[in-house]
């Protein structure tokens, strides 16, 4: 059997993995870095490089935060890191075996060490008349406003939870959308919960002077904000017409043509589930995590994982992972020994320590809403692509599925197009409350390749072909 033609393999160009490849071309390792987006920068560098060149407007409407993204990548594009741009990746295997694929064929990439820096997924936010059309996530709404310049119809009602809900109101007021009303589900009694973080997270107070600075900007411009909501529903019968919501005891109605939801991220799971990973229940966000050891180190020798996809802590936090996950990686090659390890870590602990500070009050302070996690019986659907409501896997619960594996077939939840992503989530929480257990004890979908749809014809070019399987050559991207 041949060498592996890479070092590593970095599946993700956001700032964990671009952070990464940077830090182990560096060190002398050859780096393959795959991402299913066409240029770098993940979800909130996304596309930078072209706004930077083409719409310097945008750039400004995008904020600092997003113009620090081109530096990251300006240096892959100038690095001997391969970037195999716009290759899904549908399997992986845990000796260091990638498949990918570029919509037209399917490769093989081998490698001695596979980092994951797959990042995150918004969380779904499954309230009544959330599949209506005009209904988005925000993040949905950010990549138009990132990758095309556009900004939805308005008047807007942006509803959810979490600070990247006031940055992006923030970034649609700017870019001249007409926001009716940002309604979040945050109380008193939230900020009460999070109090007692509030000296760990002075370390990183610059989070908490941006957050206050977007609130205020949104009120001056006169955008309507309000806190504590409950019972959200969008209305509308062929399309979103508006919002209701409780609050304060009453219930009040917002007009909108487009209703944006947002509710947190959660790490996008997907790859370390098809590799069999243990995932750890997070109890205060609602999410699985994969367990990691050293420095994103995994139970698979040859797998690692960096940045959000191993917890939410943040873009800059995600950088810094990344880069000791390469540095934890050079190490087990070794490329470089521990001594030098240890000289090379310290600025990146730090930083890290610096961006995690505050993670502890926003997790406390932002907790998703019990009525999206574990949503009533009526119509809302929880698994989008199979038409399952909350009540249809209750009445499979009472039938007998004991957790979301089996419930596939009573249900086929989960086996549609999005393999889980959008479901998987409400479903443990559904059958966890149905069964009175806690989702730790439920479980989650086993994920199996391939981890994106993929078309016949491209697996059968790979199989037959030539007779060789396709493999991605190893010399210098664009
Ligand atoms: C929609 C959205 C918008 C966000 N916007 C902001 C923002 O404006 N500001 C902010 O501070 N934070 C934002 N965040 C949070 C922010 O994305 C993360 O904190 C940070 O980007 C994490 O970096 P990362 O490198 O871990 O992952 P990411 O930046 O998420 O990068 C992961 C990369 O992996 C790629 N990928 C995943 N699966 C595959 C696969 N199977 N095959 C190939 N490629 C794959 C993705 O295309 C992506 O480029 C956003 C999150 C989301 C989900």
């Amino acid at each position: 059997m041949s060498a592996p033609a890479y070092d590593i393999a970095i599946i993700g160009a956001g700032p964990a993995g671009m952070a990464a490849a940077h830090e182990a071309v560096n060190v002398g390792l050859k780096v393959v870095i795959i991402d299913e987006q066409a240029a770098p920068g993940g979800q909130i560098y996304r596309d930078v490089e072209r706004v930077a060149m083409e719409r310097r407007h945008d750039l400004d409407v995008l904020g600092a935060d997003y113009k620090y993204g081109y530096g990251l990548v300006d240096g892959l594009q100038a690095s001997s890191v391969t970037h195999l741009a716009g290759h899904t990746v549908w399997q992986i295997e845990r000796n260091g075996t990638v498949w990918c694929s570029d919509g037209k064929i399917a490769k093989q990439v081998d490698a001695k060490r596979v980092l994951l820096a797959t990042g995150a997924m918004e969380r779904p936010v499954p309230v009544p008349g959330w599949t209506l059309p005009g209904v988005m996530t925000a993040g949905a709404a950010q990549i138009l406003m990132k990758s095309a310049g556009m900004i939805p119809d308005g008047p807007i009602a942006i509803c959810g939870s979490g600070p990247l809900l006031l940055l992006i109101a923030d970034q649609l007021v700017r870019a001249g959308a007409k926001i009716a009303v940002v309604a979040e589900t945050t109380s008193f009694t939230d900020y009460l919960r999070a109090a007692p973080h509030l000296l760990r997270a002075l370390k990183g107070a610059d989070y908490l002077r941006k957050g206050i600075a977007m609130r205020r900007r949104l009120k001056t411009s006169g955008v309507r904000i309000v806190s504590g909501i409950s019972d959200l529903r969008i209305t509308g019968s062929d399309k979103a017409e508006g919002v209701s919501y409780r609050v304060g005891g009453s219930v009040k109605s917002f007009a909108a043509e487009t209703v944006l939801l947002h509710q947190g991220v959660v790490p996008n799971t997907q790859a370390t589930r098809q590799l069999r990973l243990e995932h750890i229940w997070h109890e205060q966000q609602h999410y699985w995590y994969p367990k990691t050891g050293q420095n994103g180190s995994t139970e698979a020798e040859a797998i690692y994982i960096a940045g959000d996809g191993a917890g939410i802590n943040g873009a800059r936090a995600a950088e810094a992972a990344g880069r000791l996950t390469a540095l934890e990686i050079a190490c087990s090659l070794g490329k470089i020994s521990r001594a030098d390890f240890d000289l090379k870590s310290p600025p990146w602990f730090s930083e890290l320590d610096h961006h995690q500070s505050v993670r502890p009050l926003l997790d406390a302070m932002f907790p998703p809403p019990k009525e999206i996690l574990n949503p009533p019986d009526d119509a809302t659907l929880v698994c989008r692509c199979e038409e399952i409501t909350a009540g249809d896997v209750r009445k499979a619960a009472k039938l007998g599925a004991p957790g979301p594996n089996q419930l596939k077939a009573f249900l086929r939840a989960g086996m549609g197009p999005c393999q889980g992503r959008m479901c998987g989530l409400t479903v443990t929480e559904v059958l966890a409350a149905a069964h009175g257990k806690s989702p730790a004890d439920i479980g989650a979908y086993r994920i199996r390749p391939p981890l994106k749809p993929l078309s016949l014809a491209e697996l059968a070019d790979m199989e037959t072909g030539d007779g060789d399987v396709t493999l991605a050559s190893p010399s210098s991207g664009p």
